[in-house]
Parts: C-alpha cells; sequence; structure tokens
C-alpha cells in the first residue's frame, strides 16, 4: 500500500458552517488510528462557503483541512454531499475514511463505500491492534460487541459513536494548512425543498455536564417540577427523557436519549424512575458517573448504575434538593 493510501480522512459535521462538536471526537479516534497505522490526518469539509469551515478547524486542531467548495453543498442534501466526496477521493481513495455516526453519518457511509468500492463499518467504538487496527463495533442494539478486521487492500469508510473519544485537543499553536478545492455541481436525483426547524427548545444534552433523566417512573407533566429544579441545580444541567416520556408529549423529543434519541457523556447521569433499557443505556453509556433513582431493585440500572437508591423518586428527590442546597448554604424554595 502507498503511503497515500495509508491516508485518513475525517469528514467534518457541521450545520451551516457551525462545527458540530462530534466532528473533533471523530478526529480523536482518526489520530489513535493514525499513531497505529503510521497514516496522516486531514479533515475534510464540504460546504458553501467551505472556507470559514475549513479554517476555523484548521485553527482548532492544528491539521490539515481539505475543503471543497461547492454550492450544491448548502442544500444540506447527503446525497449531493456524498457525491462531492466520491469525487474527491476516487482518484486518491484514502484508507480510513471516518465520520461520525449521527444520521448525516448513517446516511452517508454506506452509499459512499459503495461508490469507493471501500467496505464500510459503522458504529465503532474503539479498536486495537497496529498496523493494522483491528475496530470493535456495537451490534445488536449494543448488546454485543463485534470485532472486525477490515480487508487491508480497499478503503474502508467507518462511521464512529459519538461519545467514543473526548473530543481532540490540537498538539501545536499553529493552525494546520487549507487545501481549497472547488467542485463541479454534481447531478442529484434527489432535491431539497427546505427544512423545518424544531420546535424551540432550550435543551442542549450533548453540552450538558449534568443530565437529570425522567423515565416513566416520574408519570405526568405535573411531577416533571422536582426533575427540572433538580436540572437547575447544576450550573451545566440539563433535562433528559427516556422515549415513553417523549411519545407521550411530556418533554419534548429534544430530551430524548437513546438509540434513537441523543447520545450523551456528561460527567454526571442521573436516571429518575428509567428502568434501563438497552435502547436508552445505549445513549449514556459513556456517561461518567451513573446514579439511578428507582423503587424496583431489580431494575437494570439499580444493577448497572454507580451508585443506586432503592426509593420513590418522588419522596426522594425533594430530599436531595433540600440537602444540596442546605450544603450550599442556599435557602430552599
Ligand atoms: C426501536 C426502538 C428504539 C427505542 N429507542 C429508545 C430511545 O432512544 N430511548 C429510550 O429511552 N427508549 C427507547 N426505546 C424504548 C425502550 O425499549 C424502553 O421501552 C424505554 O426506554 C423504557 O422507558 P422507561 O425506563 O422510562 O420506562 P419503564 O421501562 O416502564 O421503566 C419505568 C421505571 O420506573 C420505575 N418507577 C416507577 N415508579 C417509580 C417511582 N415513583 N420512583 C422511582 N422509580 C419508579 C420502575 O420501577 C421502572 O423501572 C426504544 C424501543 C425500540 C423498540
Amino acid at each position: 500500500m502507498s503511503a497515500l493510501e495509508k491516508n485518513i480522512w475525517v469528514v467534518a459535521e457541521h450545520v451551516e458552517g457551525v462545527v458540530q462538536p462530534v466532528t473533533y471526537e471523530v478526529v480523536a479516534f482518526a489520530e489513535k488510528v493514525a499513531t497505529a497505522t503510521g497514516g496522516r490526518v486531514s479533515v475534510v469539509v464540504v460546504g458553501h462557503p467551505a472556507r470559514p469551515t475549513a479554517e476555523q478547524i484548521a485553527e482548532a486542531s492544528g491539521l490539515d483541512v481539505i475543503a471543497l467548495d461547492a454550492e450544491a453543498a448548502s442544500s444540506g442534501s447527503v446525497e449531493i454531499l456524498r457525491r462531492l466526496l466520491k469525487g474527491l477521493a476516487l482518484p486518491h481513495p484514502p484508507r480510513f475514511l471516518f465520520v461520525p455516526h449521527t444520521t448525516m453519518g448513517w446516511d452517508l457511509a454506506p452509499g459512499l463505500a459503495v461508490d469507493l468500492g471501500a467496505s464500510s463499518l459503522s458504529s465503532v467504538c474503539g479498536f486495537e491492534g497496529d498496523p493494522e487496527p483491528l475496530f470493535r463495533r456495537r451490534i445488536l442494539n449494543g448488546k454485543f460487541l463485534q470485532e472486525v478486521r477490515p480487508a487491508d487492500n480497499r478503503s474502508v469508510v467507518v462511521t464512529v459513536a459519538p461519545g467514543t473519544e473526548d473530543p481532540y485537543v490540537s498538539k501545536t499553536n499553529r493552525p494546520g494548512s487549507v487545501h481549497m478545492h472547488e467542485a463541479e455541481e454534481p447531478v442529484s436525483s434527489t432535491k431539497v425543498l427546505g427544512h423545518v426547524d424544531p420546535p424551540e427548545s432550550s435543551v442542549n444534552l450533548r453540552e450538558a455536564e449534568v443530565i437529570i433523566a425522567a423515565g416513566r417512573g416520574v408519570g405526568d407533566e405535573e411531577n416533571l417540577g422536582c426533575i427540572e429544579e433538580l436540572a437547575g441545580l447544576f450550573r451545566r444541567g440539563a433535562v433528559g427523557a427516556s422515549r415513553p416520556l417523549c411519545d407521550a408529549g411530556v418533554l419534548p423529543l429534544a430530551c430524548q436519549v437513546g438509540m434513537t434519541g441523543q447520545t450523551v457523556s456528561p460527567k454526571l447521569y442521573i436516571a429518575c424512575g428509567v428502568s434501563g433499557a438497552l435502547q436508552h443505556t445505549m445513549g449514556m453509556q459513556n456517561s461518567d458517573m451513573v446514579i439511578a433513582i428507582n423503587t424496583d431493585p431489580n431494575a437494570t440500572f439499580c444493577r448497572e448504575a454507580h451508585y443506586s437508591v432503592v426509593a420513590d423518586l418522588h419522596e426522594f428527590i425533594p430530599l436531595l434538593i433540600e440537602k444540596i442546597r442546605g450544603l450550599r448554604g442556599e435557602p430552599s424554595e
């Protein structure tokens, strides 16, 4: 394999030029693979205009950035993104092409792998070995880990699970170089007509350091007060939820944690009246510390959390709030 083929690309995820934090997590993963395989990481930005986003990443990471400017990319169509990346990669395909395991990445990776004659690996959460890595990926809703060694004679498109690594921190105070490319406008079989903004929400679970997650055990909307109050005690606290609560409209969909919700990795995750179904824990298993509050000592969360409190949350949480306020010398509300 030539030195060029050892190259590693990370496809940056951005929304109208705003780089999504998960991009830097994937960069951190790619850097580790590069150290093991002797490859070199470049970040690829596709957009319009692509340069400001590329410069932002080059500044923050110190890594080289390949920027592909194409007006069509501003549509946000993943098909267009795939076609543009194909044109960029085909002349000199990189050995590994890492993308975040997000809705963008799910859409992009399999088709891009077909376009490049590459292998495709999804939901990768680790690797070991060098020079050829053995990737670990989650299968069967995260119940098992599978180890996969990709064929060494072709590129591999890999989606990396959010939370696999901490965001990459530049090892230099010099920005990386930006290599600009322009592309022909690709032909697309689909046309994006517009975007519908999600309902206004102040929830930003991925940025939260403490998440108080409400499960079915919380009951209805009237009982949310203590959950919100507890979350409000922490400077970067937020309310999360299990799916039944979001399905019932008790909390907005933006609060949902899990397989079909958000993937989070806070310092502290307090699961209140959440049983710990796999589809939920898939979204929060990278939390530093987990506390479960549940009436059922046999609930999965009670067995798997770092600490579990077997109690009725409606009785326990007000006491916890009072205790925290007392320790801080704050008056009770
Ligand atoms: C394809 C698919 C995708 C899914 N995606 C997701 C997802 O992204 N996120 C998600 O969360 N789920 C998801 N689910 C649903 C998931 O399988 C579970 O059904 C769901 O997580 C259960 O939510 P829960 O723990 O709140 O409710 P339950 O399982 O009903 O648990 C409620 C818990 O509350 C406890 N409890 C009751 N009263 C109290 C009280 N007063 N005090 C303390 N504890 C109390 C009970 O002991 C119980 O353990 C998905 C399911 C499928 C099939």
